[in-house]
């Protein structure tokens, strides 16, 4: 730990809106699956941005088609066409079971853009009365911090003095299926959820949940909605999270590790009868679906078929589970996950988990908790046993260095 000032972080203080509460460390330079801070020190990264660095940092072949497309053309905007958006539309169809996309930047502007489809859908196909839609969400959900977006929080901390939010916004417990159809009326056009809650604490929902919601969606004629932002691109141990219980939701929303680590990409992929409400001048951004993405976005989901990162987080994230499920540390109260997305619930009462965060960082380990109570562990999917396996040892001496 630093006892002296740090020239970065007193800067980033002085200057910088205080927004963000991160561990009092500089990092400087990444690859693989680790980090080194300004000092030379090195950190098996854990946190991945996230889930945004999946692939790892500077992986060669994303950054050989960043530095590519950089130097040919990158950002035109969509008032012209050009010659990488059209193939990374269609592979992404292709790869996740689609008939459109629309490209945008971060995950709170394709979640954004869902919920306008889901809206204009209602209207325009469902028939409810104009300005009268509602949106389902569940609660402990993260979808982004735009305001439209808290109106669907559960989240005080996000919220607080940031309204008023729009309305329609209707929350029900996450996990509960019945509680959704309870919660439908004639007036929902869709249920947005995340197929494993990832800010919300790492929360994994009962086995055959999305698949009930499914159906109840199918049966009111309500959009099913995956936030698949940190889930999707095979964190859980399938391309999508919600391909465990064989749903194909009438849309998805992307984001994160879909720019490889290198670039804010996203984007909302669905049916045919959904993306069809979008008009010409409806919706769109200056830089969403500009060539430098999309090259980078290509190469990015080639990565991951070719490197089969979904059957890795399968194979690596059982034996990570099992690892941390071996800590017997009375400060542990559960450890839970799917993949490589998984949680270490500590008893906040027994534990600071800043504290906790800081131990392991000094141990090599960098990672961050939600809400000081949940260890998040998210390594980049080219991770391997070895790895996981010296993870698992570090973690388990801070565990035992607290003590109790
Ligand atoms: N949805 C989910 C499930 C997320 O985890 C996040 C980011 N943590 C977002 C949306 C928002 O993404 P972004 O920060 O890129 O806007």
């Amino acid at each position: 730990r630093r006892e002296v000032p740090h020239p970065w972080i007193e800067l980033e203080s002085r200057w910088g809106a205080h927004n963000y509460h991160p561990l009092p460390v500089v990092i400087a330079r990444g690859e693989g699956v680790y980090v080194w801070d300004d000092q030379g020190r090195r950190y098996l990264d854990m946190l991945s941005a996230y889930s945004a660095v999946s692939h790892g940092h500077a992986h060669p072949r994303l950054v050989r088609a960043l530095e590519r497309q950089a130097r040919k053309l990158a950002v035109t905007s969509r008032a012209v066409h050009n010659d990488r958006l059209p193939v990374l539309l269609k592979r992404l169809c292709e790869v996740f079971g689609f008939d459109r996309a629309l490209p945008v930047n971060t995950g709170l502007e394709a979640v954004e853009t869902a919920l306008k489809a889901a809206r204009r859908w209602a209207y325009r196909v469902k028939g409810v009365p104009v300005d009268q839609a509602e949106i389902i969400a569940a609660r402990g959900n993260f979808h982004g911090r735009s305001i439209a977006i808290l109106g669907l929080s559960s989240e005080p901390d996000y919220r607080d003095g940031f309204g008023p939010f729009p309305p329609g916004c209707v929350l029900v417990p996450y996990g509960d299926a019945q509680a959704l159809e309870r919660a439908i009326t004639p007036r929902t056009a869709a249920f947005l959820v995340e197929p494993v809650q990832g800010e919300g604490g790492i929360i994994v929902p009962p086995e055959g949940y999305l698949a009930q919601c499914a159906e109840i969606c199918r049966r009111h004629r309500v959009l099913l909605i995956c936030d698949e932002v940190q889930t999707g691109l095979g964190r859980t141990g399938r391309l999508l999270a919600c391909q465990h219980e064989g749903v194909q939701p009438d849309g998805v929303v992307l984001g994160k590790a879909l720019g490889g680590g290198l670039l804010p990409v996203s984007a909302f992929l669905a049916r045919e009868e959904v993306m069809q409400v979008f008009t010409p001048g409806s919706h769109g951004s200056t830089f969403g679906g500009n060539p430098l993405a999309a090259a980078v976005a290509l190469e990015a989901l080639e990565v991951m078929l070719e490197e089969r990162f979904a059957e890795r987080a399968q194979t690596l994230g059982a034996r990570f589970l099992s690892g941390l499920r071996s800590i017997d540390s009375p400060l542990i109260r559960a450890v839970r996950g799917r993949g490589l997305m998984i949680g270490v619930e500590i008893d906040p009462a027994r534990v600071n988990a800043r504290a906790l965060c800081q131990d392991l960082l000094a141990r090599g380990i960098l990672t961050l908790d939600t809400h000081g109570s949940v260890l998040r562990f998210a390594p980049p999917l080219v991770i391997d046993a070895e790895r996981i396996d010296w993870a698992v040892a570090r973690i388990r001496e801070a565990f035992e260095q607290r003590g109790c």
